[in-house]
């Protein structure tokens, strides 16, 4: 019997190996493979068979592998990272405004946004039939009463949407479209601005952003789904071959799903569903959550649901004022306020719907802008740790403009990544005309405190926040290290700036960590998916003030080639 079993294991093994060793499909070689393995090492060479990293290290230990039918790629010398993946983004939303009339975030005065809206609609007035929308608005200190809005686009409705996502105006055509009126109540989460007799403004904050969403006419799915091809391919280029789609429902799943039955989605898309009114009982809405997970399981590899998305507030710059602070706001000349900003949810009902999304298996994942949003959030998942016990989820909280010091410590303890978007670490309009003086000195002092959230143990992941801002990781990876707007440029708080290792890890490792899929993307190394990309520069040597030209020589992902760049 014993010698049957030993021959058997011999048969097995001997099988095995004429199985599993055929030569790699692809070698890259003379490289520097930044292969973020727990050593961090550098490696001169990988080999690829099917979608898989089958070897990595020298160029001769990785050489001797090739056979006949090798394809071998010379790297001369250039540096090869993971493939970026982008933990907060919002591609299908987002991609729906490429080629609409964007204002480009730029601080303007309503004059200007009414003559720039004049010559966006005289170059592509589109479909009279449809709504003129522009992106791109920034908010930041900007009111427009309705007789201004009026007067942008006479005749036509018109939507005019803040390059944030949190507020959106509408003309008075397109408000009557929308059936919103006197009579119409707030949204949970959102606010209608009205003026004295009650009336709306046509400036809908949070929430109620989506009431106007959902009114404008829509196009169809394929014209929609041709668009996120066209910002996949964007992102490619950027080398991104990961994405946390940070806000789900289910028109947008039924873009990515259009793409992924038309072979051609060339991302890895990991979907979070949007949990809309936190006054709901945590059973319905984690119910509904379940169902949508279930509904939306395409591909374990390539589209799938694995969290829930809960707005905690909203954002700080004045005057939306909508990020929870723990101390209230103060007036633009310095003085103490009553406004400490809205609560969204009660901290109960918080407690609870955490507590179901985590024992549901759910990535918890909050944007929470404000201190106080960032309490609830951590108290939120105190409260689970305590009922369901240690659990494997990667629950996260995004954005982080402002942590009370006492809260540092806690997102180590509660094992939550924080989720940073650091492009918008430096002195713009949001920062210096609606943000400093509204929070004042002590709390300015504290915005966006990457480095001391890295020193109190949290584990960083990256992502872009686009639409609200490029989704370039390499702009993001210089701003997170320089907080400058350039070379020269005053910084915002230097000493929260991070070192290159952190923000490659943030972009690459940890940001799989934050996705749970580190165990096949995220690093270089035997076994996983061959998800990687060539970079022009070696971005571990040069001034961080050059890091945001980097190009992208190549990005591979699954083992194939998606993106090559023109030239030399
Ligand atoms: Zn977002």
């Amino acid at each position: 019997m014993q010698k049957f079993l030993i021959a058997a294991v011999v048969v097995l093994a001997c099988a095995g190996l004429a199985v599993a060793d055929p030569a790699p499909d692809l070698i890259l070689w003379h490289g520097r493979i930044h292969t973020e393995d727990p050593g961090r090492s550098v490696a001169e060479a990988l080999a690829i068979r099917g979608n898989t990293i089958v070897a990595v290290g020298t160029d001769a230990v990785v050489g001797a592998l090739r056979g006949p039918a090798t394809r071998l790629v010379d790297l001369a010398g250039h540096v090869v990272l993971p493939g970026i993946i982008d933990a907060h983004i919002h591609p299908a939303q987002s991609a729906q405004d490429l080629g609409k009339c964007n204002l480009g975030d730029r601080a303007l005065g309503a004059a200007e946004i009414r003559s720039a809206i004049g010559r966006c609609a005289a170059e592509n007035p589109g479909d009279p039939q449809l709504w003129f929308e522009v992106t791109g608005v920034n908010a930041s200190a900007l009111t427009l009463t309705r007789d201004e809005l009026d007067a942008m686009l006479p005749g036509r409705p018109l939507l005019l949407e803040s390059a944030d996502g949190h507020s959106a105006w509408l003309d008075s055509i397109a408000l009557a479209a929308a059936h919103l009126g006197a009579a119409s109540h707030d949204p949970v989460g959102g606010r209608i601005e009205r003026d004295a007799a009650g009336r709306p403004t046509g400036t809908l904050r949070d929430e109620a952003v989506n009431l106007a969403l959902k009114a404008k006419p829509a196009p169809s799915l394929d014209v929609e789904a041709a668009q996120l091809d066209r910002a996949f391919a964007l992102m490619r280029a950027t080398g991104i071959t990961s994405v946390q789609d940070a806000d789900d429902n289910e028109h947008y799943l039924e873009i990515y799903k259009r793409l992924y039955d038309t072979h051609r989605l060339d991302m890895r898309v990991r979907g979070s569903y949007t949990l809309a009114n936190l006054h709901e009982p945590a059973t319905v809405l984690i119910g509904r959550a379940i169902r949508f997970r279930t509904r939306w399981a395409v591909d374990p590899d390539f589209l799938r649901i694995g969290g829930v998305k809960i707005f905690a507030d909203g954002v700080v710059e004045y005057p939306s004022h909508t990020a929870s602070l723990l101390e209230p706001y103060l007036d633009a000349a310095g003085h103490l306020t009553a406004d400490r900003g809205p609560s969204y949810f009660t901290q109960r009902n918080l407690n609870r719907i955490v507590s179901a999304a985590d024992a549901a298996g759910f990535t918890v994942h909050v944007h929470a802008i404000g201190d106080r949003a960032v309490r609830a959030a951590l108290d939120a998942f105190a409260y689970s740790r305590a009922h369901n016990g240690p659990l494997d989820n990667r629950d996260q909280i995004a954005h982080l403009e402002l942590v009370d010091p006492a809260d540092l410590p806690r997102f180590r303890q509660l094992g939550v990544i924080a989720n940073m978007q650091l492009l918008w670490a430096r002195r713009d309009a949001y920062i210096v005309k609606g943000t400093l003086a509204y929070v004042g000195p002590e709390r300015a002092a504290r915005l966006y405190p990457a480095r001391s959230l890295r020193d109190a143990g949290a584990r960083l992941a990256g992502g872009s926040d686009w639409g609200v801002s490029s989704f370039n990781a390499f702009e993001a990876m210089e701003r997170a290290i320089t907080r400058a707007d350039g070379r020269g440029l005053e910084p915002l708080f230097p000493e929260q700036g991070l070192r290159i290792g952190d923000v490659v890890d943030a972009y690459t490792i940890n940001a799989a960590y934050a996705l749970k899929q580190e165990r096949t993307t995220g690093s270089l190394e035997p076994g996983k998916r061959a998800d990687l990309i060539l970079l022009d520069r070696d971005i571990f040597a040069i001034d961080p003030y050059d890091l945001h030209a980097t190009r992208v020589l190549a990005t591979y992902l699954d083992g194939r080639e998606v993106y090559h760049a023109d030239g030399p």
